[in-house]
């Protein structure tokens, strides 16, 4: 995908009204810190246009990135942030439920998981609530730079056992320094676009 132009479009919070339109949505979700921020900006060319390293405790939003009048990629707030209070938690599950239940036009999600690490409780929770919803989850494992090359496939194997993804299942390794996995994620997105 050739970006002409990308921008932050609309910011909804809990009670804001979801966007209508007519044009395909892409969804990315992730703990906080897994570098989420990073992905979308280099999905988009730009350096900072998502904001990166959001604090705990900041508003929690979802935020829509119009890119090229064709698509939105979708930034779902990330999850996992310890001293978050429950109250604040409950929110966030609303949110997220409100929007995985109503938008007519998400086409896909992708989850960000770090390719490091073995997948948490909290990763593992929130794979099958997107599956629960109806949406098959497309995996990024990302900071593929962290690692050297003969381990990633080890960790892939990891990542998806972790998850216990269904058979199928894509893992996509990412890294937001070398856009390494940049060009077959797009694929995917423009695939999801056709349909
Ligand atoms: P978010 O909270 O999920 O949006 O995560 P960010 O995009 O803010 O990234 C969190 C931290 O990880 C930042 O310090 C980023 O610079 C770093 N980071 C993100 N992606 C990568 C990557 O692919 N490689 C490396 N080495 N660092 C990354």
């Amino acid at each position: 995908m050739i970006i002409k132009n990308a921008e932050l479009e609309t910011v909804c919070g809990i009670t804001s009204v979801l966007p209508d339109h007519d044009k395909a949505e892409i969804a990315f979700a992730g703990k906080s810190n897994v570098g989420k921020s990073s992905l979308i900006n280099g999905l988009m060319n730009r350096k900072s246009l998502a904001r990166t390293s959001s604090q705990p405790g900041k508003t929690q939003t979802i935020n829509f990135y119009n890119v090229n009048q064709t698509v939105y990629l979708v930034d779902l707030p990330g999850y996992g942030y310890a001293k978050v209070s429950q109250s604040e938690k409950e929110k966030w599950g609303k949110l997220i439920e409100r929007y995985l239940h109503s938008s007519k036009q998400l086409r896909a999600v992708f989850l960000l998981i770090d390719i490091r690490h073995e997948p948490s409780q909290n990763d593992k929770m929130m794979y099958d609530w997107i599956l629960h919803n109806g949406y098959e989850p497309i995996i990024i494992a990302t900071k593929l730079d962290k690692l050297k090359r003969s381990q990633v496939a080890k960790h892939i194997k990891m990542v998806k056992e972790g998850l216990h993804v269904v058979p199928g299942t894509a893992v996509i390794p990412f890294s937001a320094v070398t856009k390494d996995g940049r060009d077959e994620i797009w694929e995917i997105i423009e695939g999801c676009m056709a349909q």
